[in-house]
This record gives C-alpha cells, sequence and structure tokens, in this order.
C-alpha cells in the first residue's frame, strides 16, 4: 500500500516489545502492530530508542471561551501548538473561564471553537451549571468544591441535582470552602489553603462519588494523606481514579518560598510528600499524569495569580519521571493508556494504544540526547515555564509523519 509506513522499533506498552507498527499516513491511524516483524521496514530505529503513543493530557486550562477575554493568556490554537510541542495529541480543556459551559447550548458553542485544531480537545462541563440539560447528554464535568481561579464552586454535597450524573465522568479541584474560610486570616498562599482543606474535601467527593454512582476523578493530588483516602476508596471498590500534576512530583514548599511564581491551587506541599507522590506514581499507583496547564502572564503571576503552566513541557516531565526511575512501561499507563480511555469516551478519533484505528502520531525518546528548556522554544503564549533553565539527559519527540507539526 502506498499510504502505509512501516516503523520497526522497541514500543512500550505493558512492556518494552520489539514489532512493526503500520501507521496509514493520510490518516495518520495506526494499521497494524505487528510483533513478528515479518514485513520489509520503512525505517528501523535504534535498539536504544523506546516509543510511545502520542501523550494524553485530561486537565488543561486553554482559557478560550466565546467572550474570548482570556485570549491574551491563552488560546485553542496556541495550547494546541504546546501540547505537540510536548507531545500531547489529545486533551481535556477545563470550564472555568467567564463564559463557561454551564448548559447544552453554551457547551455546543464551545465545543465549536475547537473544530480543525492539530490537536483534539474536549471540553468539560461546569458541574455547577444546568445539570437537568447537561445531564441528558455523556459529557464529563468539573466540580470546584471550592473556589480556586474563576468558576462557580459546590459546598452542599446533599444536592439531589447530582442524580443526573449517575455513571458520568465528574472530576473534582479539592479544597475545601469551609476549611479555606477558617485560614482566611493566613499571609502564606499554603497557609490559606492547607492539607487538610484538600483531606475533607476529598472525603466529601468520594462521599459523592459514591452516593451517586460516579465516574469520579480527584484532580492533581498533592499530599500524602489525600493519597491514601483515594487508595483506601479505591480499594472498597468506589469508582475513583486519581491524577497528579507534575509540580506535586517536582517542587516542594521551598520554591514557593523562594520564589511567589510557584503559587498554585492546590499549593505545593512537604518534600516528603514529593517524594511520597513519587514512590507511588513509579508503582502505577496513580492513574493519571495530568498537567493542570494553567498559563498567566508573567505580570498577573508577580500579582499572585495560582497555576502553572506545562503542556510544552510534558515531554520534558515524562524525561524526568525515566531519569528518577519511573519504569517505561508505567509512563505508558499514565500518560497514555488511561487518559486515552477518559478521552476515546467522547473524542472523534482513539488515543493512548498501539491498536488498529488508533490515532499514530508517536514519541520517541532518545536517551544519548538531551533537553533544554529556554524561553524560545515554549509555544504557549504565557512563554515561561517551572522549569527554564533545566536540563536532562535524554530526548523526547514527538513524530508526525506528515510532517504538519
Ligand atoms: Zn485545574
Amino acid at each position: 500500500m502506498k499510504n502505509e509506513f512501516i516503523l520497526e522499533a522497541n514500543f512500550v506498552s505493558s512492556q518494552v516489545k520489539k514489532a512493526q507498527l503500520h501507521i496509514d499516513i493520510y490518516s495518520q491511524q495506526i494499521l497494524g502492530f505487528d510483533e513478528s516483524c515479518a514485513r520489509h521496514a520503512n525505517l528501523i530505529l535504534p535498539e536504544d530508542h523506546l516509543v510511545f503513543p502520542g501523550f494524553v493530557d485530561i486537565h488543561v486550562h486553554c482559557r478560550q471561551d466565546a467572550s474570548g477575554s482570556l485570549n491574551y493568556k491563552e488560546d485553542f490554537s496556541s495550547a494546541a501548538q504546546a501540547a505537540l510541542n510536548g507531545g500531547v495529541v489529545a486533551m481535556m480543556d477545563m470550564p472555568n473561564t467567564p463564559c463557561p459551559p454551564v448548559d447544552l447550548q453554551s457547551y455546543r458553542e464551545k465545543e465549536l471553537l475547537v473544530q480543525n485544531l492539530p490537536v483534539e480537545i474536549i471540553p468539560f462541563a461546569d458541574g455547577g451549571g444546568d445539570l437537568f440539560s447537561l445531564g441528558s447528554q455523556d459529557l464529563p464535568f468539573k466540580i470546584y468544591m471550592g473556589p480556586s481561579v474563576g468558576g462557580a464552586f459546590l459546598c452542599e454535597t446533599e444536592d439531589m441535582r447530582f442524580n443526573n450524573l449517575r455513571r458520568k465522568l465528574v472530576s473534582f479541584h479539592c479544597e475545601d470552602y469551609e476549611v479555606m474560610q477558617k485560614y482566611n486570616h493566613e499571609r502564606a498562599h499554603g497557609r490559606r489553603r492547607p492539607k487538610e482543606a484538600e483531606i475533607v474535601s476529598i472525603k466529601k467527593a468520594l462521599e459523592l462519588i459514591e452516593r451517586f454512582d460516579l465516574e469520579g476523578i480527584i484532580c492533581h493530588i498533592s499530599s500524602r494523606e489525600g493519597f491514601e483516602l483515594v487508595e483506601d476508596a479505591k480499594n472498597r471498590g468506589i469508582h475513583v481514579k486519581l491524577e497528579v500534576a507534575p509540580h506535586h512530583l517536582f517542587f516542594s514548599e521551598e520554591a514557593y518560598r523562594a520564589d511567589q511564581y510557584f503559587q498554585v491551587n492546590p499549593p505545593l506541599r512537604t518534600l516528603m510528600d514529593c517524594v511520597f507522590l513519587l514512590e507511588r506514581f513509579k508503582k502505577g499507583k496513580i492513574d493519571f499524569l495530568a498537567t493542570d496547564h494553567a498559563p498567566h502572564s508573567l505580570q498577573e503571576k508577580k500579582e499572585g495569580t495560582s497555576g502553572l503552566p506545562h503542556l510544552d513541557t510534558y515531554g520534558f516531565v515524562v524525561g524526568k519521571l525515566l531519569e528518577n526511575g519511573v519504569p517505561p512501561e508505567i509512563i505508558y499507563q499514565t500518560c497514555c493508556l488511561n487518559p486515552g480511555r477518559i478521552i476515546n469516551r467522547y473524542g472523534q478519533q482513539r488515543y493512548g494504544d498501539w491498536k488498529e484505528g488508533f490515532h499514530a502520531r508517536f514519541n520517541v525518546w532518545d536517551p544519548k540526547g538531551n533537553m533544554q528548556i529556554t524561553q524560545e522554544k515554549i509555544k504557549s503564549k504565557c512563554l515561561h515555564s517551572p522549569f527554564l533553565g533545566e536540563q536532562i539527559l535524554g530526548e523526547m519527540r514527538l513524530w508526525d509523519l506528515r510532517g504538519e507539526q
């Protein structure tokens, strides 16, 4: 077949396997995955290279909505370029903008804004919105358990509107409003939003997930205690999964003390929390590496706005995880397979695995290369990164056989 390209390499799935990937160059879909390596390959990669499916990020703030008022921070087009730069081929966009998708009509309007982009983007519906209207469709929902950056938030867990969300995917930002009120007088960001806020809020979210039979995701886990609550709920058979963001693995509260730039919700915790979460990540006990990409201008960061940008550096973070002893098979699980299973429920294409009909852009890890994060390399409109200046051994690069990257 003229449109068929055959790549022979070491592919990462539940184990690293030598195989041939057959790709339809025009449709960018996988035609087949052949472990017998029976055909003549168009290209054979060196033995030490590892190939991962295109990454999938289920927690991104692209900022654009019908109002366009935050387009100076980021828009869908710049977010898509930043994603490709980080090896991300599909992602899910959070609803907390000035014009959030609060009913079916506004959701459909947001969907129109994500057409014809080089990265598939699935918008979350606002769980603080009209759940009667939104709940009539199988959409993903986001619920804020306390105030963060924009958006409605929830304090009432007795709310029967949640009957509309049975078996739906619901992502929870877990920081409890009442706990944060109690610490309102504190000066330091981390003290105003202590671990206690995460712990109390996760307990409430787990109650909601169990009571209303939701498919729950706890976003950006930041503390050991929070992790253990979710792990315990999983062991009790509750349908809940867990995200971790790069900053909660690689930066502690020391970073924030040195530089207010590192202000983020939930805040950075102790070094012991980082080490704990990284160890659990290595063992495959965290379901998703999700960036919580939250671009702000540098001026806004100086004025104390919460959030860090991460899309451009997704592949860099994966490199850091490999460097820290995370097995490639766990990267495949947390960055491809698991988030792929989430987004595949809603999207046009299939992502995150080596199966026939799945999306065919892939990431190649070359352990002999190197990566350094500089401002010129950043495609996000914010033009900054918590990893600026950092360098690692090894290089992750997204391959697009149509050369349209
Ligand atoms: Zn977020």
